[in-house]
């Protein structure tokens, strides 16, 4: 009996002494990091991005299809709870601040916790949370912040500014500027290049005194190369909102303006020198506004476009694929977006969503010149029909019933109204109807959307969980079912980094 204990003791004492080689020999810590996030991105969207280019790449397939993004392929998948302070459905200020720094805090605002006030929970600025870049940058690493959208928006914000009200645009892009933390900053420009009064002194000079060598030209920032300085690159193309062109209309204007691709490469070129590596946040920052509108054709190429930039960052890993993390995920769902209508029922035909050529914002455009010209209705279905593939002729697969044309026809009058004569008929009808969008436009993203059996719930977030995908050093980690305020700490622990007590 003794001689049996002792052997056990012998075999306990092995196993403890390789657990502890074990644990020396663990996997390399990640000093590549790329953080990609879809804003607005769930299962329904990628699902649909999958379906549609399965679809798309084989014509001929008598049954569904799906071919995988350079991320859904990762070896590693998770899932999180996206809910903050407050809110089930919560905002990109919120839960990118809850990745960013571990906390989970209130709607609208950027790395700052709250308090109770007078008319209950208010942010508190006193209460700032260091946010992961700059524990990168204290660890050596250089800091990338990239996006498609403006710079000094919410997700990007949350990667280098501190602020109680996300709208605080002027002040959160000056201390991204006047800080040390960012060392590549690209994408859109900035809401506010003057401040909200237009009296205070310009964003691009502030960059430049703080070491910032601007780049906003196409070539120009396919140029960038290895950077000793520090670089802000903007997008010469921007559209609404101060962002990136909708990859849809970039594709439909010949490809050749400056891709979220060509931002995050340049970005890595840039960062990629220093000897401590980077961490390197990207946003698909129109996902998320595509899915407000119920623009199921923009959400679709723009979740190619974030697809392509991961792209970029796999090639990079291949150089470094033991000391290289990427991972990419959401923010929140965007739209209630869903592969499944009432209507439909059990049929989905992704292959109506190729004759859909540009996004609502671009048809916004076609649409108001269109009032403008007082265009007759035979017009405005011409219109529709070069742009959504939908028609009034009989016998196609996307011909329009009668209350269809009447939906259409109903939502350029109205859309036609000047703004003070809609005030009497603006009501939560409306807002179901159109969400605050052009009529028009809405009407034909959610005719062609139901016709291919795709349909939202929602102009504003939802709550679902969201996927995640990890390939790489520290990988492991992203597996399972968490909270946002995870991805903080398990990012951390693939660093090799600890948190401040
Ligand atoms: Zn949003």
């Amino acid at each position: 009996m003794r001689k049996i204990t002792a052997i056990l003791l012998a075999a306990l004492m092995l196993l403890s002494i390789s657990s502890a080689f074990a644990a020396e020999a663990a996997p390399q810590t990640a000093k590549y990091v790329f953080f990609f996030i879809g804003d607005g991105m769930s299962n329904a969207q990628t699902t649909a991005a999958q379906y549609f280019l399965g679809t798309q790449e084989n014509a001929e397939s008598k049954t569904p299809v799906q071919a995988p993004l350079s991320f859904t392929a990762f070896p590693v998948a998770g899932q999180m709870f996206t809910y903050d302070a407050t809110s089930f459905a919560p905002d990109s200020a919120s839960t990118a601040s809850a990745m960013s720094t571990g906390n989970r805090i209130l709607s609208g605002s950027i790395n700052v916790g709250y308090k109770q006030g007078e008319k209950g929970l208010e942010p508190d600025a006193q209460n700032t949370y260091k946010i992961i870049t700059e524990y990168a940058k204290e660890a050596g690493m250089k800091v990338g912040v990239v996006t498609s959208v403006s710079l000094d928006h919410a997700t990007p914000a949350a990667y280098y500014a501190k602020a109680p009200k996300r709208s605080a645009y002027y002040d959160i892009a000056v201390q991204g500027l006047t800080s040390d933390v960012v060392d590549f900053l690209g994408g859109g420009g900035f809401l506010q290049p003057t401040g909200s009064d237009k009296a205070q002194k310009d964003l691009l000079e502030i960059a430049k005194e703080n070491g910032f060598t601007l780049y906003n030209t196409n070539e120009a920032v396919r140029a960038i190369g290895a950077e000793e300085g520090r670089v802000l690159a903007i997008s010469p193309e921007l559209r609404d909102g101060q962002a990136m062109e909708y990859e849809i209309d970039r594709l439909a204007e010949g490809g050749g303006n400056l891709s979220l691709a060509e931002m995050t490469a340049a970005g890595i070129r840039a960062l990629e020198g220093n000897e401590k590596g980077f961490f390197m946040m990207v946003e698909g920052g129109k996902i998320d506004w595509a899915g407000h509108a119920n623009d199921v054709g923009a959400v679709i190429y723009d979740v190619f476009a974030l697809a392509d930039a991961v792209e970029e960052a796999v090639a990079f890993a291949q150089k470094h694929p033991e000391e290289t993390l990427i991972v990419v995920t959401g923010d929140h769902e965007t739209g209630g977006m869903t592969i499944g209508y009432a209507a439909t029922g059990y049929d989905v035909h992704m292959d109506y969503l190729q004759n859909q050529k540009t996004s609502y914002v671009a048809f916004d455009k076609v649409v108001d010149q269109l009032a403008e010209s007082k265009a007759t209705f035979d017009d405005v279905m011409a219109a529709i029909q070069d742009n959504y593939g939908l028609t009034r002729e009989e016998g196609s697969k996307l011909s329009l019933s009668a209350q269809e044309i009447a939906r259409l026809s109903a939502a350029y009058t109205f859309g036609m109204l000047p703004s003070d004569q809609r005030k009497g008929v603006t009501g939560p009808e409306e807002q179901m109807h159109y969400g605050g969008y052009n009529p028009l436009s809405v009407t034909a993203s959610h005719i062609l959307a139901n016709k291919a059996g795709i349909d939202f719930s929602s102009y504003s977030h939802t709550g679902v969980s969201l996927p995640v995908y990890a390939q790489g050093a520290g990988a492991e980690l992203f597996g399972g079912n968490y909270e946002n305020t995870e991805i903080f700490t398990k990012m951390m622990e693939a660093m090799g980094l600890s948190a401040d007590k």
